[in-house]
């Protein structure tokens, strides 16, 4: 048997994202073959080409908030500068906070917080802030999807209203979330926009939340140190439709398979630098 020395969460200094949170209350197995095992399966080139011109956007409205050029970017894509023509149409919108005529602005603005050990890491794409309200703002490149539901569930915008709360003077009810979403579909030609309010209430559901996965997955942590993978989901799931590993876990896995590669199985130090996982 592989042994393996893995020190506990608290001296490893494990860093999480939101990404990572979603992953792993998704399926912690996944989680393992991700970030533990060091799998990687490519992305197929137009998911990555789509991903690419994302970052470039959340790049251009970074460079704009800082007064830098941008036109070297808006001439060389006509797509971002159709996605950013519409951030300027709609910014008196976009960028306005309740009862504050001129808020602070800080774009890419990252925040840390310790919980059972672990580093929770948050990046904001914009936080805007004033006496009394704070909202973070996040840009999406794709169209507003019908259902608010899902959003409002995912670690992103749990974690980030959760963030904020616990390392900021503002109670959870003086702050919000608005997800922006720059590319039009057939029902809007105008940038569209999905808003979560914050309260008490939500705040400790998602802080026991977030006590119960990171508990868990310190125990899970210790048994992979054991050499023991962490849990599966059933193969009737609906997520393992859809996963890369599905012949890993359930058969027909072929060693060879050039979507599943790994450098250097059963080492753990890729936890400790694993980059956010997009939504
Ligand atoms: S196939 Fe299912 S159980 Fe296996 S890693 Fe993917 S989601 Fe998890």
């Amino acid at each position: 048997m592989i042994s393996l020395a893995f020190p506990s969460p608290v001296t490893a200094t494990i860093r999480l994202s939101q990404g990572h949170l979603n992953l792993l209350a998704a399926c912690p197995r996944k989680f393992q073959y991700a970030f533990l095992d060091q799998l990687s399966s490519p992305n197929l080139t137009e998911q990555q080409e789509r991903q690419n011109q994302g970052a470039q956007f959340h790049l251009l409205l970074q460079q704009w908030q800082l007064g830098l050029p941008i036109a070297p970017l808006t001439q060389a894509d006509p797509q971002l500068d159709q996605w950013f023509t519409a951030f300027e149409s709609a910014s008196p919108e976009i960028l306005a906070l309740p009862g504050s005529t001129s808020p602070i602005q800080q774009a890419e603005h990252e925040r840390t917080l310790e919980c059972q050990g672990y580093l929770l890491t948050m990046r904001y794409d914009l936080l805007l802030t004033g006496d009394r309200h704070a909202k973070i703002l996040d840009w999406k490149t794709y169209p507003r999807p019908q259902n608010a539901r899902h959003l409002a569930a995912n670690w992103q915008t749990r974690l980030y209203l959760y963030g904020l709360a616990e390392t900021s003077p503002y109670e959870p009810e003086q702050l919000s979330m608005a997800y922006w979403f720059f590319q039009a579909s057939q029902d809007a030609a105008t940038p569209q926009s999905l808003s979560f309010s914050y309260d008490r209430t939500q705040h400790n559901r998602t802080h026991q939340d977030l006590t119960n996965l990171l508990q868990q997955l310190t125990d899970w942590l210790s048994q992979y140190a054991a050499a023991e993978s962490l849990p599966q989901l059933g193969i009737a799931h609906r997520e393992c439709d859809r996963c890369n590993f599905f012949s890993r876990c359930f058969g027909d896995f072929m060693p060879s398979d050039p979507r599943l590669e790994t450098s250097d199985p059963l080492t753990l130090p890729a936890i400790l630098e694993i980059q956010e996982v997009p939504l």
